[in-house]
């Protein structure tokens, strides 16, 4: 196709509402259709990547293949797509000044004023259209973050309304998300929000072509008309989204409302054939008629916050399904967890996951919770510090090296078992310096995680500063902890495990970033399976014992 379609997504009323699962699902049903899309989201605040964010802020940040520290979202986007993302997927208001005060600074404004507009509405303008003239995409749909009306989204939404103008009806259109909210006392779904919000949308100068409306009640045809003439739209384009049970429903919903019928026949493209989503709902089959339960325990220190570890709480559903499991995640709270509790919190699980996490806080909680699970041979999965944290607890209780611990939570450790990367001795800043993106690894013989990934080389996603000491390699491996992964041009470890155990894995990369709806990943459906083993078998040892 000669030219890429440009789609923006805008909300009003209220933020979270979805912006992302809706642009998500959009896209979904298009590339069932055969397009090639692509979703970028741009963030107004002044942060150059969520990468320095605390995960209590905006949730989990998420990294991909290219080593961008970027926000959930792209995570949703890669899981429905099953297509990476990279840096270009997510700007920030900060990178966006970050690379007009460069270009002021090397003079290339010829000494002119540089202003918000035209300087960084240019600026956004150019980073929308990246992904658009890389020739990869004939749709790219672009997630405006925050609410229409902020102040640090204005530059963001004139943009939209010059490339709306640059490039045509035809070429460009913005769909506004909304909240339909209702009254229970008056027993009514009210559209004034709505209109407000449209409004506010119409003084920057753009109207909106599409409202999606995030409800929790049907909207009937009435109040769909209502909708229409008060925002300046056709009926077909008012499109409900109901409140839906799992976010994986969503495309499904859009379909029967006609979503991305309505962007096709706008942007002239051809809506004929029906979008074809048959891997994707057998995967809701699957997701949704589980033969058995599993109750796994995620544990972490951000674990008030669910968005903190998105990533892996999806990963657990796409494994799920994969196994025709409902899988149950309890969050438990490492700094919580002490010699007194553990019982009562973890005897009852048939699975661990030690969460991935920065700083000292917490720690001897993982450290504790590794123990038990590999005394009582429960399965045992560590994820980046969950990792680090079965080597400490190896080191300290089968090793006997009771000082061993990671320079992260005590710099003057005598036995720093992990220990600071040599390159991050040096470095200062914090943003964007870990070791981030894609490394390849390669998995010895006669271990777990080749059975699970079924290849010697893989691939996966780091974000750490921290590592495995080699200098503890023999004995620890000599007393029974295995490297079964390690990076072919750095010698650095990857994975451990623990043959003598039935599933006790710990991984220094983030798996969960990879995991897809359309290929789950194999650690976390390996981890699953062991959980449903461990499950059956602990039933039955308690049903002999009673
Ligand atoms: N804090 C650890 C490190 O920097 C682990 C990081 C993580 O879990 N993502 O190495």
């Amino acid at each position: 196709m000669a030219n890429t379609k440009y789609v923006f997504v805008t909300g009003g009323v209220s933020s979270s509402l979805g912006k992302g699962i809706i642009a998500a699902s959009l896209a979904k049903l298009l590339q069932a259709r055969g397009y090639r899309v692509t979703i970028q989201k741009l963030d107004p605040y002044i942060n150059v990547d969520p990468g320095t964010l605390n995960p209590y802020e905006h949730g989990e940040c998420y990294v991909t293949d290219d080593g961008a520290e970027t926000d959930l979202d792209l995570g949703h986007y890669e899981r429905f797509l099953n297509t990476p993302t990279s840096q270009a997927n997510n700007v920030t208001t900060g990178r966006i000044y970050q690379s007009v005060i460069q270009k002021e600074r090397r003079g290339e404004f010829l000494g002119k004023t540089v202003q918000v507009v035209p300087h960084i509405t240019n600026e956004i303008k150019e980073r929308i259209q990246i992904l658009g003239k890389s020739g990869n995409y004939d749709i790219v749909i672009t997630e405006i973050g925050g609410t229409v009306g902020d102040i640090e989204s204005l530059p963001y939404i004139e943009a939209v309304r010059q490339l709306k103008w640059e490039l045509g009806d035809a070429n460009a259109l913005v769909i506004h998300l909304t909240l339909i909210p209702y009254l229970s006392a008056a027993g009514e779904l009210k559209t004034k929000p709505t209109q407000h919000s449209v409004k506010t949308l119409m003084e920057s100068g753009i109207k909106a072509d599409i409202l999606v409306c995030r409800t929790e009640h049907e909207l009937s045809d009435d109040l769909r008309r209502k909708l229409a003439l008060f925002c300046n739209v056709r009926q077909e384009a008012v499109i409900e989204s109901i409140d839906a049970s799992t976010i994986y429903d969503v495309p499904n919903l859009m379909l029967e409302e006609g979503l991305d019928k309505v962007v096709l026949k706008q942007l002239l493209l051809q809506d004929d054939d029906e979008p074809n989503l048959e891997k994707w709902n057998d995967f809701l089959q699957r997701h949704k008629n589980p033969k058995c339960q599993v109750t796994i325990g995620l544990i972490g220190k951000y674990v008030e916050l669910q968005d903190s570890y998105k990533s892996i709480l999806e990963s657990f559903i796409h494994a799920g399904a994969e196994n025709e499991v409902k899988v149950n995640v309890v969050s438990i709270h490492s700094e919580y967890i002490t010699k007194d509790t553990i019982e009562n919190k973890i005897a009852h699980l048939d699975g661990i996951l030690v969460a991935p996490g920065f700083g000292e806080r917490g720690t001897e909680g993982k450290i504790k919770a590794v123990q038990y699970a590999r005394e009582n041979k429960l399965p045992f999965f560590g994820i980046c510090l969950g990792m680090q944290m079965a080597v400490i607890e190896y080191s300290r209780n089968v090793l006997g090296i009771k000082e061993a611990s990671s320079v992260e939570v005590d710099k003057n450790t005598p036995h720093p078992v992990i220990d600071i990367m040599e390159e991050q001795k040096s470095i200062t800043d914090m943003g964007g310096t870990m070791r981030l993106g894609s490394w390849d690894c390669e998995l010895m013989e006669n271990s777990k995680v080749l059975e699970a990934y079924g290849k010697s080389m893989i691939a996966e996603r780091h974000r750490h500063r921290y590592e495995y000491n080699n200098n503890y390699k023999e004995q620890l491996e000599k007393a029974g902890l295995r490297t079964t992964g390690i990076n072919p041009k750095t010698g650095l470890v990857e994975i451990v495990e623990i043959p003598d155990h039935p599933w006790f894995v710990g991984v220094q990369y983030h798996p969960e970033y990879k995991s897809t709806v359309a290929n789950p990943h194999p650690l976390f459906i390996a981890f699953i399976r062991a959980a449903v083993e461990y499950s059956k078998n602990d039933k039955s040892a308690k049903v002999s014992q009673g």
